[in-house]
Formats: C-alpha cells, structure tokens, sequence
C-alpha cells in the first residue's frame, strides 16, 4: 500500500516521498485515513514504529485548508513529555511541510529555558509542540491562546503521566474547546491513558499495531551540540539529572576512556574504563561488574562496539563520534536488545556536526541536534 491510497492529496504524498518516506508503516496505515476522515484517535505505539510521521502527515493535510486564527491563538496542540521529544517532533513538521506551497509555521516549547524567546517567537504559529508546565505558564502569561484549537495530540502519554503531568493535562484541558479532534499515542494502555480515553475522547477509534521487529525501530535517537570543553560536565549533567542507572559511554581513545572516568569517579558517579590497553583480567572484571549493575558507568572504545551483549542496557552515550558511521550503528546497537528499548544519546562537538550528518546519511536515520548552551552544568 502506497501513501496516495490513504486518502492524502497529491501535493503531501509528494512532499512524504521526496523527503525518503516511500512507503507508509503499519500505524502510519491505520492512523491516516480515520484521522483524515476526522475521527478521534487511541494508538498504541512504539517510539521506532512511525507514529510521529502517523500524526504529522494527517494534520500537514488538514492544515492545507486554511483557517482565520487570531493573533496568539495555535490551531494544533501537540502535548509531550520531554525537551527532547518538543524539539524532535517540531523538526518532524519542519521537514515534511518544507515544500508545501502553503507555509505552516511550527514551533517547540518547553521548560529549563529562558521564555521570552518562546513568547516571542509566537506570532504566527499555527502548530504548536510544547510540554504541559510550560505550555501553562505560556497561557497565565496571555502568549498563547488555546481557544481556536481544533486539534489535540497527546504523544508519548504514558510518560508524560509517568512524570506526573495529569494535572496540567487536566488544566489545558479546560482550555480547549470541546469542538476538536483528538488523538492519543501511548506505548502502553495504562488506566490513566483508558480515564483520559472517557473524559477527553468522542468515541475513539482504537488503534494497535504489532511491534516492529527491526531492532534499530527500538532505539530512540538523541543528539546534543556541545562544545568540546562542556562535554565533561554535561555528561555527568545528563547521567544525574536522569538518573541513568546504568550507561554504556563510547569514546575516541583509552587516554580518554581514563579521563573521563577519572572525572565521572571524582563527582561521585561509580564507572570503569573498558579499552585495548587495559588487561584482560581489568576488562573481564569490569564487564562483570558492570552487568551486575556494581558500576554505574563502563566508559569504553570501540572496543565494546560488537558483540557486547549486556541485557536490557537503557543508554549508550556517544561521547565522541565514531569515525565509521558502520561503528555507530553497532555502538548503539548495544541497547535495545531482545526486545526491549534503549536511549542512544550522542553529544556532538561543534567540528563535528559534518561528520555526524555523514553517519546519519549513511545509516538511513534522521536525527534532530538539540542545543546546549543555554543549559546551565556549572554545579556538574
Ligand atoms: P518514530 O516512531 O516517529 O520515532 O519514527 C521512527 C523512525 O522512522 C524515524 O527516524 C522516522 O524518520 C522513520 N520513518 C517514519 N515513517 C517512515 C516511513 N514511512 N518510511 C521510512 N522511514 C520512516
């Protein structure tokens, strides 16, 4: 089955095809013709199974009819949980309305940041990707309004409960106009996800597709632009402020490998060094140990690139590129083994953002480059 046949107008199927999308997934067949025919939405589904592009298509083409919109006042609402997934699913929007006649702007907002340049950046904004406190403080602050919104998405629901956002889901909730469709995507049917299907829901269809197989589908990709001298303290940033209990972290050289554990040992995180001039008793020690959940953090070369299998391992962090982009692919291929789902975070130095579009290219992945320096790491 090809994009035209899910009732999408020549001018979209075009657009989705030139930018790489040639066939539709399973969710994006199911989710497009009943979101398009104007139904509300339940889906579960996997990040890695398509379900960004499932929502993003649909509501690209509704937005093709336009709609009078007053000054601050958003037509699309997509709700998230994280920075990351605002930032990710706003460049979804960027790339696959780039050669729309009708230009639609979109835009990202989230907490952690200053938010004046969000306000500002508000006029004209048809869609907007934000997650659920700083979206209310953008409301108290009369930055944006909710009443013209006639389309709800709810990503990833079942972590933004998961964080504790129902109450500000409850809020902007009331904000909406009861008059709107609405869809929901959620890895998991979970109670909180079958309330909110009652109260905020008209009868939605329920939409579950069969999980993907392939297991790079499983990973969920992140890249941060970092300059080369904060890339130390942004990790440790990272492995706290997430609490990442267990971390694979690849970097260029042992020299390195030693360094960075150094750093990460003298800041209270337990790690080890895994890499070629380490003994074989060093490293067979520190595999152990780190599978046993002992260390917190094995900082290695490419070293531990093949064949390291370690159960359910939920984070590699790319410290440094590999010069391979074949290497990237068996790095972060560490995770999400067996089934399960793994994070592959990579922090990209200014000189090597060429690089790193190379290895994308290579490897068929699209992965959106969040900035840094407004993040404050002094205390890491
Ligand atoms: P998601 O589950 O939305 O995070 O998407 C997972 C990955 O699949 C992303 O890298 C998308 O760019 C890619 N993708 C989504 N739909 C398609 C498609 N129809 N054809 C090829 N790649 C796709």
């Amino acid at each position: 089955m090809s994009f035209a046949e899910l009732g999408l107008s020549e001018e979209i199927v075009k657009n989705v095809t030139e930018n790489g999308f040639s066939t539709p997934f399973a969710i994006q067949k199911e989710v497009i013709p009943e979101f398009i025919s104007g139904k509300d939405i339940l889906a579960i589904a996997q990040t890695g199974s398509g379900k960004t592009a499932a929502y993003v298509i649909p509501v690209l083409q509704k937005l093709q009819t336009k709609k009078e919109l007053k000054s601050r006042h958003v037509r699309v609402l997509v709700l998230v949980p994280t920075r990351e997934l605002a930032v990710q699913v706003a460049e979804v929007f960027k790339t696959l309305s780039s050669g729309l006649k009708n230009r639609i702007k979109s835009l990202a907002v989230y907490g952690g940041v200053s938010i004046n340049p969000q306000m500002m950046n508000m006029n004209g904004v048809e869609i907007l990707v934000a997650t659920p406190g700083r979206l209310l403080d953008l409301t108290l602050s009369n930055a944006v309004n909710l009443s013209q919104v006639d389309t709800l998405i709810i990503d990833e629901a079942d972590k933004l409960f998961n964080l504790g956002f129902e109450e500000d889901i409850n809020k902007i909730f009331s904000q909406l106009p009861t008059n709107r469709q609405s869809a929901l995507f959620s890895a998991t049917l979970s109670e909180k996800v079958e309330t909110i299907r009652t109260d905020a829901f008209k009868n939605p269809v329920v939409i579950q597709v069969s999980e993907n197989a392939k297991i790079v589908d499983k990973i969920d990709y992140r890249a941060y632009l970092v300059a080369e001298e904060r890339k130390g303290p942004f990790l440790r940033y990272l492995i706290k402020n997430e609490n990442m209990n267990q971390v694979l972290v690849f970097v260029a050289s042992g020299q390195r490998a030693d360094n960075v554990v150094k750093k990460l040992v003298q800041n209270g995180i337990k790690a080890i060094a895994f890499h070629g001039k380490k003994s074989q008793g060093h490293r067979t020690d520190a595999l152990v140990k780190f599978k046993a959940k002992r260390i917190q953090v094995l900082v290695a070369t490419d070293l531990a690139s093949r064949g390291l299998d370690i159960n359910e391992l939920p984070f590699v962090i790319n410290y440094e590129l590999p010069r391979s982009p074949k290497d990237f692919v068996h790095r972060v291929g560490r995770t999400a083994r067996a089934g399960s789902c793994g994070e592959a975070i990579s922090l990209i130095g200014y000189d090597e953002e060429h690089h790193f579009k190379v290895i994308q290219k290579k490897n068929g992945l699209r992965i959106a480059t969040i900035e840094t320096d407004d993040i404050d790491i002094r205390k890491y």
